[in-house]
């Protein structure tokens, strides 16, 4: 780039990211006045780069770029768009490798995990628009009229630190996709893959004001565009406190607003499971992405009879994970993101075992041999009753809760025993019999014997997890509106 701002190039270690600028209007511009980010790598704690969070008047320039775009970009035909989609996908293949390391220092994922779902995740969304975009029609018929898919407006997209690329993708493409135009904020603690991302989405022509990027935080930011009059659409994943405070201030000007929140997913296993399978299989599930993933199995249900034999298994899981450094490629267990979340998750260790929760490993404190970086000890707690903070809470966080059951019914009531309900998780040597467990379950999706997320099915939750669907054809559909022309069918 000429832009002076990227320096992925380096050795591991050695990079600073200087990612200080704007991008509005299909332009990098300086934010004037605007206040100073230090960027923390989690592993390490060291400072490794800089932002500038935006201030109001560059708020409003970002949404006014997109709204000018709004009216052309608005017409162009499905061709145009599918060509986009396709010159963004070829990029950002280009820039995989660098994508995985942005996401590393940002977020401490391991280097296998960034290389993989975490970078992987972001083209897989690419690639699912496309072919739902492909698979769209311009118009359709009903009754005696004509329908149109059409774009929704002008897009503010919000987005948290634990998948940066996934989220970010995941809206992006769809927006564009439909023909909307947006600003992206993405969060300001693990702001690097976004830069990236904004530069891939540069490189391949997207044209000026159809997608803008700015850094800022959630109070002045964030709420700044969720009630911001021109924008027709928040897109938002994040705390469900976050979650709340941007419907309320959308409210008054009657937004649509898309919602991925907090989730407490309840794993299942069925008294005929393969029992050292689904529950070796069902802690690495909690664990992977350090426990930072709003679908993450926490709530392990076992039947009563096999109760003592899975809390040895779970422990054995355990004590063969590795928590350690990026680059570490045995490493299964990163650090989590921050200081401040360091100290919620300890924070909820101690009350967990204040509650009477039984702890099986982990625990309070720093791994041996990780003093330095925010790495969380791997926690399991035994004789939890669902009843407890620490089965009713999100940790987003390495740990995990084994709570026992008497029977099917019982375990149904204790899954929907939630504010959440965004995924869910059976196991059971009977596939049938889990999918009608399955579908007594109040959530957005359900893994059977922890089939892995599916890029093309929707994603979203039920209750307090959120509100409407992305990801494929529900993701492209969330970006749209429809416009029915009465008495035009045979036009
Ligand atoms: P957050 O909700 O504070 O931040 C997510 C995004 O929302 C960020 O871009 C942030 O700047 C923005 N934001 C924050 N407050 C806002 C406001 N009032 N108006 C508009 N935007 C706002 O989440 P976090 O601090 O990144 O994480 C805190 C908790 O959120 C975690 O402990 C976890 O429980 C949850 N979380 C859930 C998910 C998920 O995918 N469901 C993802 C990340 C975090």
């Amino acid at each position: 780039m000429t832009n002076g701002h990227l320096h992925g190039d380096k050795l591991p270690g050695e990079t600073y990211y200087n990612y200080h600028m704007a991008y509005i209007n299909g332009r990098w511009q300086t934010i004037e006045g605007g206040e100073s980010f230090k960027v923390i790598q989690p592993a390490t704690e060291r400072e490794i780069g800089c932002i500038t969070l935006a201030n109001s008047p560059v708020v409003n320039l970002a949404v006014e770029a997109a709204k000018n775009a709004f009216t052309s970009f608005s017409q162009t035909s499905i061709d145009e768009r599918v060509e986009l989609l396709e010159n963004i996908i070829r990029i950002y293949k280009d820039k995989f490798s660098l994508m995985a390391r942005h996401i590393s220092d940002e977020m401490g994922a391991p280097m296998w995990l960034a290389e993989g779902a975490q970078t992987g995740s972001g083209l897989a969304h690419l690639e699912q628009t496309l072919i739902a975009l492909k698979e769209s029609k311009a118009q359709q018929e009903i009754g005696d009229s004509l329908l149109f898919h059409e774009p929704v407006g002008v897009c503010a997209l919000i987005t948290p630190w634990n998948w940066p690329v996934n989220q970010i993708a995941c809206k992006v493409a769809p927006a564009l996709a439909a023909g909307c135009t947006m600003v992206l904020k993405p969060s300001e603690i693990a702001p690097l893959s976004a830069y990236l991302f904004t530069q891939i989405l540069d490189e391949a022509g997207v044209p000026a004001g159809v997608f803008n990027m700015i850094n800022g935080d959630g109070p002045n930011v964030g709420s700044q565009l969720s009630r911001h009059p021109d924008i027709d659409m928040v897109s938002f994943t994040g705390s469900t406190r976050a979650g709340v405070a941007v419907a309320k201030a959308a409210a008054d000007t009657v937004k649509r607003v898309s919602q991925e929140l907090g989730g407490k997913s309840a794993n299942i296993l069925l008294d005929d499971v393969d029992l050292e399978m689904a529950v070796s299989e069902g802690v690495k599930a909690c664990m992977h992405n350090t426990g930072q993933s709003c679908n993450a199995p926490t709530r392990m249900l076992i039947p009563e009879n096999l109760y003592q034999q899975a809390i040895a298994v779970a422990q054995e899981t355990v004590a063969k994970m590795k928590v350690g450094h990026a680059d570490d490629p045995e490493a299964f267990v990163g650090p989590v993101i921050s200081q401040q979340q360091y100290n919620k998750i300890q924070g909820m260790i101690q009350d967990a075992i204040e509650e009477g929760a039984e702890l099986v490993c982990g625990g309070l404190g720093k791994p041996q041999g990780l003093e330095q970086g925010f790495f969380v000890k791997p926690t399991i707690f035994a004789e939890v009753t669902n009843g407890m903070c620490i089965a009713q809470q999100e940790v987003f966080g390495p740990v995990l809760v084994l709570i026992a059951y008497q029977n099917e019914e019982q375990a149904i009531e204790i899954a929907n025993d939630s504010l959440y309900g965004l995924s869910g998780y059976v196991s059971s040597t009977d596939p049938q019999r889990a999918l009608k467990v399955a579908k007594k379950i109040r959530s957005g999706m359900i893994h059977i014997n922890n089939a892995w997320t599916d890029p093309a099915a929707p994603f979203g939750g039920y209750k307090q997890s959120g509100n409407g669907r992305e990801w494929g054809k529900f993701g492209l559909e969330e970006f749209q509106e429809v416009k029915a022309v009465m008495g035009a069918k045979n036009f």
